[in-house]
């Protein structure tokens, strides 16, 4: 299970989320933090794309340099706090196609009710990088993942910012071929299933709706 977990111990990373955590930061400076660590994680997760050498034409000589290796990139938010981390995602992989997931749990029967989804048709030939700033009992992004599963994608990365013990255990326990990547671990959730220390509600907190 460690092995399935990368945190991102990067400074830039560890000082933003600091802001993000304080509660008297308003949604603006809030979302702009998401986007700003959302962005460097990207760069972080997608460290092991392929590349390959093509032949080009500096101004000056011919050469061969790198790019990468035709991998086709898909982004799965899980909504709506998921939507957050998009934009910066996408600023740094402008060609990823973008899906949508949404779920909510029936409070009867606790099972998860999948009330929207919307995938790339050609997701079965894309590696996809599941976006939710926030990894709490895990419930919804097992359910989101399970739901991808069926379309076939390449491989499934899982990308939040914050971690509880009790998310990374059950996703990763539910789908050992997915690699988690997170900006903090945090120490467990309280009675409602709030992340503690966390950072409170993100959806809320990205979009103004406290
Ligand atoms: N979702 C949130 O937005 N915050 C938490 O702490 C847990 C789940």
């Amino acid at each position: 299970m460690e092995n399935q977990v990368t945190v991102f111990d990067h400074p830039l990373i560890q000082h933003k989320l600091t802001f993000m955590r304080d509660k008297n930061t308003g949604s603006k400076l809030f979302r702009e933090l998401v986007s700003e660590v959302s962005m460097l994680m990207c760069y972080e997760a997608t460290r092991d794309l392929p590349l390959k050498e093509v032949e080009i034409d500096t101004p000056m000589a011919s050469t061969t340099s790198k790019v990468i290796a035709g991998r086709k990139l898909a982004f799965v938010p899980i909504l709506r706090a998921g939507c957050g981390m998009l934009d910066a995602m996408l600023s740094m992989v402008p060609a990823a196609k973008v899906g949508h997931i949404g779920l909510y749990r029936d409070e009867i029967t606790h099972q998860p009710v999948e009330y929207y989804k919307k995938l790339p048709s050609d997701i079965s030939e894309r590696d996809v990088f599941v976006l939710d700033p926030m990894l709490a009992t895990g419930g919804s992004a097992v359910d989101a993942i399970t739901i991808i599963k069926q379309s076939k994608p390449r491989s499934i990365k899982f990308l939040c910012i914050l971690a509880a013990p009790e998310g990374i255990r059950a996703l990763t326990s539910a789908h050992p071929d997915v690699q988690v990547y997170c900006a903090a671990k945090d120490e467990g959730l309280d009675k409602n299933c709030y992340i503690l220390p966390g950072l409170g509600d993100a959806g809320d907190r990205i979009f103004g709706t406290k």
